[in-house]
């Protein structure tokens, strides 16, 4: 049996960095379930496949070539061998992927792809259904949440770590719109598992949650 901590919740809550650090911590395998939805959008984008053309997104979805080379601590992410890291971080890639990843052959096509990534001595698992669909089984689950402004503050100053230049008005109203799409779609929506414990990260500092976090899953 393989360990798996499954860590889900809305975007900019800190999850990525929060896996990051357990990931680094326990020496355990990380799975960025949200790149393989981005790298999908992007994809398509640049294949002239629409976002809701359901059919040929579930057949990209089951060939991708995608993958992930990590280098220590530092993971980039190819699609067709081509470096694509720093391109499927923005606020855009986000948006396309979140429609793409309302569509439930395209989740299925990618059950498969995300469950390889459990392998010993352990996996933690970043996501919006990782602890109620792909790993289900998950002995540690947990739901990261925070206001929609703390949530657009720390993805505003992601963005400007990477150089990209963005407004506050903006971000907060992507992510806001991009977070009622993953809630209310049909199939796998934004919500905690029912064993989850959830953590409101607003007034945290990411060591808080980190130290939360291990004291959880000690437990
Ligand atoms: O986590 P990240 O912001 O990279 O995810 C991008 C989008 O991919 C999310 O808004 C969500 O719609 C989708 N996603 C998903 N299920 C996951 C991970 C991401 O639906 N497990």
């Amino acid at each position: 049996f393989v360990p798996v901590v499954a860590v889900d919740g809305p975007s900019g809550v800190g999850k990525g960095t929060l896996c990051q650090a357990l990931a680094n911590h326990f020496k355990w395998h990380l799975l960025d379930s949200g790149a393989i939805y981005r790298v999908l959008a992007l994809s398509a984008l640049k294949q002239g496949i629409a976002l809701d053309d359901e059919s040929q997104l579930a057949q990209l979805a089951l060939n991708l070539p995608l993958t992930f080379d990590t280098y220590g601590c530092d993971v980039k992410v190819l699609l067709d061998n081509v470096d694509v890291t720093n391109e499927i971080r923005t606020e855009q890639t986000g948006g396309a992927a979140s429609k793409v990843a309302a569509i439930n052959s395209v989740r299925t096509a990618l059950l498969q792809r995300q469950r390889d990534f459990r392998k010993a001595p352990g996996l933690i698992a970043d996501g919006r259904d990782m602890g109620s669909v792909v790993f289900s089984d998950a002995p540690v689950k947990i739901f990261l949440d925070a206001s929609a402004h703390s949530r657009a503050e720390r993805r505003m100053k992601q963005l400007q770590d990477r150089q990209n230049h963005v407004k506050f008005a903006e971000i907060l109203q992507e992510i806001t719109a991009r977070d009622e799409r993953d809630r209310n779609r049909v199939v796998a929506p934004l919500k905690p598992a029912v064993d989850a414990l959830i953590i409101d990260t607003t007034s945290l500092s990411i060591q808080d949650v980190f130290n939360q976090s291990i004291t959880y899953i000690n437990k």
